[in-house]
């Protein structure tokens, strides 16, 4: 005989059950661009911040942009049904950016409205990256489709596709997909020695927003943001990563503390995301793989430092879950999916 406890944790979660697995936080979202972030962080282990990863929702489509490790766990956990997922977009290889690929593809293989394989546009280099996780998971998809039929799992959806686009020259914002009324153009940004490195502008029902990837300042980006109403930059803060690089290397870890250090060079600071926006004339700027890890409330501020100072508009550290919706007749509303159903 099961124990009390265990009786009434079955009853309540019997009683949930229906209305967890019918949620839908798309449904009621409206007409309108909405960008959530499912990741936040960075390869650093951080118990707050997932690797990058980002969904932008347009009308029933959803895209992703970047799937880092972690991705579709969080993803699942947002509400967000994989089966609703268009495609995927990659701004570049690190492995923070595509560690979860497989693991997407899987979610949105298996889910109920799959009717084709899952694209996945990016800079030259994309083919070679869905290549090889189209063979990790060959074997796996032959268990899945031998054990479920075919009717249930069907084989000539499981694996990506890639659609490769050139690299934008300077200065250009180049439409790279067009999707019942959203357009998503790609402008190359400035991760050196990495690249290349695509960031990306959405727009759709007059509303617009900007997912700048790994990226110092870049004029392009600024460029490419012009008067859009969200911003979403990359920023680290120099000062909290130069103590930690420190701090390893007196603990004798010579080989982190230098890998720890080399990173400031090629990500923009807080200040300096909050100067593309404020040139941009972005209308909110929300900043994302955060790095390092912000344990303490407290040292947010010294992350932003005198960014608030530098942007006139709302300013945001994002968080894993956020929503930041822009509805079709103006505004935004911020909001978090994780933890919201009931
Ligand atoms: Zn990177
Ligand atoms: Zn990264």
């Amino acid at each position: 005989m099961a124990s009390l406890r265990s009786r009434i944790a079955l009853a309540l979660i019997k009683k949930q059950l229906p209305k967890i697995v019918a949620a839908d936080p798309i449904a009621g979202l409206g007409d309108g661009l909405h960008v959530a972030i499912v990741g936040s962080g960075s390869p650093l282990p951080d118990e707050k911040r997932g690797n990058p990863c980002a969904l932008v929702i347009a009308g029933s489509k959803v895209y992703v942009i970047d799937a880092g490790e972690g991705a579709s766990e969080t993803i699942n956990r947002m509400g967000i049904d994989a089966g609703l997922i268009e495609s995927l977009l990659l701004t570049h290889f690190h492995s923070d950016h595509i560690g979860g690929l497989g693991s997407v593809n899987l979610q949105r293989w298996v889910a109920e409205g799959s009717s084709t394989p899952m694209k996945v546009f990016g800079p030259p280099g994309v083919g070679k990256v869905v290549a090889g996780y189209n063979e990790a998971y060959e074997l796996d998809r032959g268990y899945r489709v031998g054990h479920h039929d075919e009717e249930y799992v069907d084989p000539a959806i499981g694996a990506m596709v890639p659609e490769e686009f050139p690299v934008p020259g300077e200065g250009e914002a180049n439409v790279v997909l067009e999707d019942d009324g959203l357009v998503v153009s790609a402008f190359e940004v400035d991760h050196s020695p990495v690249g290349p490195v695509v960031g990306f502008r959405f727009d759709y029902m007059g509303r617009s927003a900007v997912i700048s990837a790994d990226t110092v300042y870049c004029e392009n980006l600024v460029k490419a943001s012009k008067d859009t109403d969200l911003l979403i930059h990359d920023a680290l803060s120099d000062e909290l990563l130069l103590m930690v690089a420190d701090a390893q290397k007196k603990a004798g870890h010579g080989k982190r503390g230098k890998i720890l250090a080399d990173v400031t060079d090629y990500h923009a600071t807080a200040p300096r995301a909050a100067d593309a926006a404020q040139e941009a004339g972005a209308r909110a700027l929300a900043l994302t793989h955060v790095v390092p890890p912000l344990p303490l409330k407290g040292l947010e501020e010294i992350y932003l430092a005198d960014a608030p100072k530098r942007f006139d508009g709302p300013l945001w550290i994002a968080s894993d879950g956020d929503l930041y919706s822009l509805p079709a007749s103006g505004g935004l509303k911020r909001s978090n999916l994780i933890g919201r159903r009931r």
